[in-house]
């Protein structure tokens, strides 16, 4: 067996340490010159829309997969019917435009804030008049970790939202005063076999991802978002790890988005879960019995941004993992994972990790 995976970042990394556990080769198309998965398999050099290098992956892998939701589906279409594609690009779709995704929570009736579609300065003006204010404006299709949005908190500031990113299809969304953020990832193998990962708090800064911490004590809210997860898993034949992050807003719970891929709020699982999310991945696009979700104990990940401090290289207590990737302002280079017998314990050890590394952006 040999899985071709598109994208050769961390996430491709981390799916090619599972795939060597299980004794699986895999083989990663990527533009870079040393991706941080060229450590665990070869790379065919090449763009993520490159029909020749997607022929290549296709003839000689058994199932394709990709670790990131910007691959065009288009060039997909290529290789679609030649080899099995996991996850199913008509997920990859939706999770490459706010408005579809919206929709689609929507049909599947799981709550979200209000939004409307913004096309013109006007609609702008108009999603005002009926969302209020603040509310969040954001480019439809390729952002991430923030990137192309702008918070609008007075109507005066239209004409600076609209100088940042109008031109492009926007959505604008009802700001939520949210309590705190949580992520359910959830993983759905060809047969239909579905296993659901205890909930993770996530905290963001700058619209990063900073720390995630699982289990979360809220058994009702674990058991919508699962609910819902598994809404999205069944409706669209879905084959592979889905993460749904969601606002949690009194007892309100409110989908933001869904990424159709191993997620960063599920790094704890390598060593917090009896199966870790890359692990399931793999399992479910192979058809391979899904392993078990089951925490062990209690599991929390801290990301290191910008740079990996000397002090993230002697901890006492805690796990590195260092993507070998170089340092950049606001680049994910690694990230430190816990585990403990107690959530007070694990929180002691998360605060004591994160004031020791700087984690500058
Ligand atoms: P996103 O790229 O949509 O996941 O947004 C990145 C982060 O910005 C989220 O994780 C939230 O912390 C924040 N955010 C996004 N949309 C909203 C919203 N409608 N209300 C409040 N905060 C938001």
């Amino acid at each position: 067996m040999r899985i071709g995976i598109i994208g050769a970042g961390q996430l491709g990394q981390m799916l090619g340490f599972a795939a060597r556990d299980l004794g699986v080769e895999c083989l990663f198309l990527d533009p870079g010159d040393s991706p941080p998965a060229a450590v665990c398999g070869d790379v065919i050099r090449g763009r993520f829309d490159d029909k020749e290098a997607l022929l290549e992956l296709a003839s000689t892998c058994d199932v394709i997969t990709y670790e990131f939701e910007n691959v065009p589906v288009e060039a997909l279409h290529a290789i679609e019917g030649q080899v099995p594609i996991y996850p199913p690009p008509v997920a990859l779709r939706h999770s490459q435009d706010r408005l579809d995704e919206k929709r689609l929570f929507d049909r599947l009736e799981i709550p979200l804030p209000g939004y409307r579609a913004v096309d013109t300065r006007q609609d702008l003006v108009d999603a005002i008049a009926s969302l209020g204010l603040p509310l969040v404006v954001k480019t439809r299709r390729l952002g991430y970790d923030g990137k192309g949005q702008f918070v609008v908190r007075d109507a005066g500031q239209v004409d600076s939202a609209w100088d940042a990113l109008g031109g492009t299809p926007l959505i604008a969304e009802a700001w939520v005063p949210f309590d705190y953020e949580v992520s359910c990832i959830g993983v759905r193998s060809v047969e239909g076999e579905i296993a659901i990962y205890p909930l993770a708090r996530n905290v963001h800064e700058t619209g990063i991802l900073r720390t995630s911490s699982s289990p979360v004590d809220a058994p009702d809210l674990a058991t919508r978002a699962e609910d819902y997860v598994r809404r999205l898993l069944e409706h669209l034949d879905y084959v592979g790890v889905l993460a749904l992050e969601l606002f949690v807003c009194g007892a309100g719970l409110l989908a933001n988005e869904i990424a159709p891929r191993v997620h960063n709020s599920g790094h704890w699982s390598i060593e917090g879960s009896e199966t870790s999310q890359f692990e399931n991945h793999l399992r479910a696009i192979m058809n391979q019995p899904l392993g078990s979700t089951a925490s062990r104990g209690h599991a929390g990940m801290i990301n290191l941004i910008g740079e990996i401090p000397d002090a993230a290289r002697s901890l006492e207590a805690g796990i590195l993992h260092d993507y070998g990737k170089s340092p950049r302002p606001g680049r994910k280079l690694g990230h430190i994972t816990v585990t403990a017998e107690t959530a007070a314990e694990r929180d002691t050890l998360m605060d004591h990790i994160a004031a020791s590394v700087t984690v500058s952006t």
